[in-house]
């Protein structure tokens, strides 16, 4: 439905967006994802029609929207959104907040569009209220129904929850997705938070310094990251080194498969916190505990070779549920293979 090929653009001599490709299916959900500067906004921007790429070309359900040929006005472009700050209209009521975005052709011809979408947020008792006697929740939602009452083909938003408190955002983002997927319309969302993307997206585009780093699933993304930014990115990691030997990568903490490094190589590895496994004996290094952090699901482990020196290099280990070790104490630290990850020597 939406599809992005070599898109690239600039302000001025610095690039913002380089060589960006991606497509969106029918009714799917694609977070663009990524650290603060990385061109996301810009790229939306870009398909609204709101810059002008340098090179590259947009197309929506067949249709070029920009291409070097030219580019179609924005109003023409059948596209719905919802910004960062989704600024209602003041002076307008809810009702007509929502119809703002609609022809006057589809005011006549889809009667009872807004009241049918306000129902479905539950605010239809609320039609003839103006914005600031809504709460923060309820003129997003309401923003939100604006962006899909002429009936877009395509939904570009904007970190839409992140000037809500965190109390509100995990139940609208719920309602939020759950009012798109039932509309059936294809969405690109732009988030920084790594979280929200794993947790709405069908497919993550991670970006970059205007490229995309890796583009799939959540799973892929966190379960099989191309590259050490991609993995950090998801949370802490354990960084080690480790080299090639016979066919096996050796670290400090026990050997893993080799994805197929030359021998003698040196290479990077990445564990999360909850791929280092702790035990009384067995396989891996011994290491003392330097301090352990209840934080309710789960339990943090800080280890070190001297719970004395607390500059040495240390690891951080995330267990289910309480766990019980004294600070000082010897345990034997080995990695999880599924849940660690091999790359080569850091650039
Ligand atoms: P954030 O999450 O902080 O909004 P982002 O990933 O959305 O970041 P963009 O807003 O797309 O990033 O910005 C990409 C780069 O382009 C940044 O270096 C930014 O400073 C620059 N940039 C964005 N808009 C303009 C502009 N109008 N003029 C000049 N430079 C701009």
């Amino acid at each position: 439905m939406l599809e992005l090929d070599g898109l690239s653009v600039a302000f001025g001599t610095k690039p913002a967006v380089r060589d960006l490709s991606f497509r969106v299916a029918e009714g799917e959900l694609v977070c663009l994802l990524g650290p603060s500067g990385c061109g996301k906004t810009t790229t939306l921007r870009a398909i609204a029609g709101l810059e002008r790429p340098e090179r590259g070309r947009i197309a929506v359900a067949g249709r070029v929207l920009a291409d070097a040929n030219g580019s179609v006005p924005p109003p023409e472009r059948r596209i719905g959104f919802l910004f960062q700050d989704f600024a209602l209209f003041p002076h307008l009521t809810v009702a007509q907040n929502v119809a703002y975005g609609m022809t006057r052709r589809q005011k006549a011809t889809d009667a009872g569009r807004v009241e049918s979408l306000l129902d479905r947020i539950r605010l239809r008792h609320r039609a003839d209220a103006y914005p600031h006697m809504l709460s923060g929740g309820e003129q997003q939602r309401v923003a939100l129904v604006r962006a899909l009452a002429s009936r877009p083909r395509v939904v570009l938003l904007d970190e839409p929850f992140s000037s809500l408190d965190a109390s509100l955002r995990g139940g609208l983002r719920e309602e939020t997705i759950r009012i798109l997927k039932d509309a059936g319309v294809t969405v690109l969302m732009v988030t920084h938070d790594p979280e929200e993307a794993l947790v709405t997206a069908d497919r993550i585009v991670l970006m970059r310094d205007g490229r995309a780093v890796q583009t799939g699933t959540p799973d892929a993304l966190y379960s099989r990251p191309v590259d050490a930014f991609t993995a950090a990115f998801f949370g802490a990691v354990n960084r080690l080194p480790g080299t090639v030997e016979r066919g096996e990568i050796r670290t400090g903490l026990g050997a893993l498969p080799n994805p197929g490094f030359p021998d003698g190589a040196p290479v990077e590895v990445l564990i999360r916190p909850d791929g280092l496994s702790l035990a009384a004996d067995g396989p891996g290094a011994t290491m003392q505990v330097c301090s352990v952090h209840f934080a309710g699901a789960s339990s943090l482990v800080r280890l070190g070779p001297d719970h004395r020196a607390p500059g040495h290099e240390h690891f951080h280990a995330r267990l289910p549920g309480l766990v019980r070790h004294d600070v000082g104490e010897p345990v034997r630290v080995s990695i999880d293979r599924d849940r660690a990850f091999v790359f080569g020597p850091p650039r």
